[in-house]
């Protein structure tokens, strides 16, 4: 009990890793101690995964705290959940602030999407955009900003 108590009280694990998609090196990683999730996010492709502790409510509700799911020799069970990457946007606007986003598996919503960013540089807005087709290559759509700085 102890043992878990010194877990929880540490602090969120972040890191760089290989986007098992594209294999683009600077995926984010997350790994959040307090409640044992875990996410992957790919900037240029757009995969995401995130892994979940599975609760057991009713456990919960007696002990008045998170309880979760845990297998027979004391493992916290894990509940894992990955989108495929259609692409990701950046948009930064002319002062610097930046957003990030995936683009969506549908197509006509990217068209709508792409007609967005597009209306977006318009207006002075730096744009970098990509796109998976269907055998997972990425194409740059643009490329205002260097993503290395
Ligand atoms: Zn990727």
């Amino acid at each position: 009990m102890e043992k878990e108590e010194s877990v929880l009280m540490m602090v969120g694990v972040q890191d760089c890793v290989e986007c098992p998609q594209c294999k683009f090196e600077q995926a984010h990683y997350e790994f959040q101690t307090r409640d044992f999730t875990e996410t992957l996010f790919c900037p240029r492709c757009g995969y995401n995964m995130h892994s979940v502790a599975v609760v057991d409510r009713k456990r919960e509700k007696i002990e008045g705290k998170p309880y979760f799911k845990k297998t027979k020799d004391g493992k916290i069970i894990l509940r894992h959940y990955e989108s495929k990457g259609y692409g990701s946007y950046a948009i930064y606007s002319p002062d610097g602030f930046g957003t990030i986003g995936c683009v969506p598996k549908d197509k006509v919503e990217q068209e709508k999407m792409i007609a967005k960013l597009k209306e977006s540089r318009r207006h002075g807005y730096k744009v970098n955009l990509t796109l998976v087709d269907e055998n997972n290559n990425v194409t740059e759509v643009f490329e205002d900003e260097n993503k290395s700085q």
